[in-house]
């Protein structure tokens, strides 16, 4: 198995080859963003271990424009101690996991391991149905170029359409997975919501993305025209 390591300063990238080299994977080592991001297209790599703070383009750029480009090799971020925000958004960008420096050979080679056994699926950032798409890290949601302004709950509901799309859901399991527990209002408050949503998402595009199903409940549709 090809590994690639993303590192800029050269003992800590020396380190980590030799310790993996250890455990019988090959390692290539890139020394800043835009050589690591070209390696990381042209080649397929089992994984990549991803350092931030790196010349030429950042780790958080590396990622991005790796998924944009549809590649999903997993990938290992670096960050700094305390950098919760660069975990956020690291993951936010298409990374898989993060492991904070200093770090021990043994948790980065379990760690890799794990991303390796989870293999270079396609795991979009965003979710999609045509050109309605919904950013859940940034609680966005565009209808082609435009941005919608939606709700804190009605974004919740589109997201769990939008995971379910092409299935029939009933207004319970809307009701179960938007809203919480303690809910013990009307259900046809999904009914309500369900309209709300439809009338900023569909139809002042003269779409039908969400369907009623008779009886049964509500559909997301794909390949919605
Ligand atoms: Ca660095």
């Amino acid at each position: 198995m090809r590994l690639l390591v993303v590192e800029d300063e050269a003992g800590l990238a020396d380190g980590i080859r030799r310790g993996l080299e250890a455990e019988g994977y090959a390692v290539d080592v890139a020394d800043n963003g835009i050589d690591g991001l070209w390696r990381a297209t042209e080649h397929d790599y089992g994984a990549i271990v991803l350092d931030l703070m790196l010349p030429g383009k950042n780790g958080l750029q590396v990622c991005a424009e790796l998924r944009a480009a549809g590649r999903w090799t997993p990938v290992l971020v670096l960050t700094a101690r305390d950098g919760e925000q660069d975990e956020a958004r690291s993951l936010d960008t298409g990374a898989d996991d993060f492991l904070a420096k200093p770090f021990s050979p043994v948790v980065l080679s379990a760690r890799l391991r794990a991303l390796l056994r989870r293999g270079a699926g396609e795991r979009p950032t965003t979710l999609q149905a045509d050109d309605l798409r919904l950013d859940p890290g940034a609680r966005r949601v565009w209808r082609g170029a435009d941005e919608l302004a939606l709700t804190a709950r009605e974004t919740s509901l589109l997201e769990y359409l939008l995971r379910r799309k092409g299935e029939t859901v009933s207004k319970l399991d809307v009701l179960d997975n938007v809203w919480d527990d303690r809910f013990e209002g009307d259900p046809n408050i999904v009914e309500v919501y369900v309209r709300r949503l439809r009338n900023k998402v569909d139809r002042p595009y003269g779409r039908d993305t969400i369907t009623t199903v008779r009886g049964s409940g509500y559909r997301l549709e794909v390949g919605d025209g």
